[in-house]
């Protein structure tokens, strides 16, 4: 078997998914290229992967580290190309030699990109959550009309995916519900009178899963499981009362689809993401991702906890946000995503508490008003409009 390599553009590569999908692809040189690379900050990084992978093309969207970037490869007389600037992540993700996108960018920041890829009629790897999120509908209709190809990154979509029949078609009159698992992340047991107490460095540590820190922030408020919650609506096309979310700590069971005859099919697996960028760059066939076995001896304590109890709506009150987002008028679930990238960074900083993010993100909700967006101009307006009303909420809560 002789077929092409594939072409890989992966946006965001420095970053955990990133790092991540490098490692899956160089497990299979004979089956991927690495077309382009894309970083804003940690440029060593950027740097060695660029000698390791050789790509085409590494666009540097940090102004600042794209010249360092570029004297560092042409010391080595590296023949990659540096581009600088976001606009330039449009190009590497719409390049007509390039099969395959992987938006790994954190944040709306990732948004343009992912409708280029998009557009352009890519296979498009989805775990830039956010950029779903924000784009909603219009997202969608970008990637029926480009003729792409969208498949999910995301361990819980991934599985929802994977325990769905193959023939989208039947979808509608299959299936009863999606069922979202969480694990509640470092704070489920803790007492929710404390949580304004909460350091950075506590709120990153995640029991199971090591990812980036904003993930990490959202995850420990539920914030992550908001914005699944309105990821699987446009990805699945499922009526948001359609959609569940179950506390499972310990991270095996990746999610569940109920179907009408009540049957629930699941995807098991280690927490690694691994699993399902191999599935997505794979797909409809499989390939070796890295993961370790499941062992069968520890299963024996899985656990589920239902989400509605008084202690979990005081400890996650962010979660709630997500149907109300959903239900109000187009838009919403970007203005809710921008509030909360800007409460989530704040909080990063030191400049609000912990649960000053939900307050960030009720306060803003609550007071912008604006028109259902109804191009790409327009929902990047609403984000930036959305980001200075976010902003004086941060004020007004900041010590
Ligand atoms: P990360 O912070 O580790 O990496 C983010 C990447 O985006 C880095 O390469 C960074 O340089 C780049 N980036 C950051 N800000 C940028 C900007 N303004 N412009 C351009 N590039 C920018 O994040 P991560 O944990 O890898 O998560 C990436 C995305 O995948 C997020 O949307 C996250 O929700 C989603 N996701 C992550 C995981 C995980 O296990 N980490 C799991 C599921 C989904
Ligand atoms: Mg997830």
């Amino acid at each position: 078997m002789t077929e092409r390599r594939q072409s890989v553009t992966v946006l965001g590569s420095t970053g955990s998914v990133g790092e991540n999908t490098l490692d899956v692809l160089a497990r299979h040189p004979q089956r991927f290229s690495v077309f382009a690379l894309s970083g804003h900050s940690r440029i060593d990084l950027l740097f060695a992967q660029c000698m390791v992978h050789q790509p085409r093309f590494v666009v540097a969207t940090d102004a600042q580290a794209g010249p360092l970037l570029q004297s560092r490869l042409a010391a080595h007389s590296s023949a990659t190309r540096v581009l600088i600037g976001h606009a330039a992540l449009d190009e590497v993700a719409a390049h007509e030699e390039v099969d395959m996108v992987m938006a790994a960018i954190v944040g709306a920041a990732g948004l343009s990109s992912c409708m280029a890829a998009a557009r352009a009629g890519k296979r498009l790897l989805l775990a830039n959550k956010e950029a779903l999120v924000v784009g909603g509908s219009l997202f969608m209709d970008t990637v029926r009309a480009g003729g792409a190809t969208l498949l999910p990154i995301d361990s819980e979509h991934s599985a929802i995916f994977q325990s769905l029949p193959g023939d989208r078609s039947l979808w509608p009159s299959v299936v009863d519900k999606i069922i979202l698992t969480a694990s509640g992340g470092p704070f489920r047991t803790r007492d929710p009178a404390t949580l304004r107490d909460v350091t950075p460095q506590e709120a990153c540590a995640h029991p199971n899963w090591s990812m980036g820190r904003k993930i990490s922030v959202d995850s420990a408020t539920m914030m992550n499981k908001a914005l699944e919650v309105i990821e699987a609506k446009f990805l699945f096309g499922m009526d948001p009362s359609r959609i569940e979310v179950i506390i499972h700590p310990q991270s095996v069971v990746h999610s569940m689809v109920q179907f009408v005859d009540r049957a629930v099919v699941a995807q098991l697996g280690v927490p690694d993401m691994r699993g399902p960028i191999a599935y997505g760059l794979s797909w409809p066939q499989r390939i070796a991702s890295g993961t370790a076995t499941l062992d069968f001896s520890v299963m024996s304590s899985l656990t589920f906890e239902t989400f509605d109890t008084r202690d979990h709506r005081l400890r996650f009150p962010g979660l709630q946000l997500a149907w109300e987002a959903m239900a109000a008028v187009s838009g919403t679930t970007a203005v809710l995503n921008a509030a909360n990238e800007i409460g989530v960074a704040a909080f990063l900083e030191g400049r609000i508490r912990f649960d000053h993010i939900h307050a960030v993100n009720q306060t803003t909700l609550a007071g912008v008003s604006f028109e259902p967006p109804a191009s790409l101009h327009d929902i990047l307006a609403l984000d930036a409009r959305v980001r200075a009303r976010a902003q004086e909420a941060v004020a007004a809560l900041a010590h």
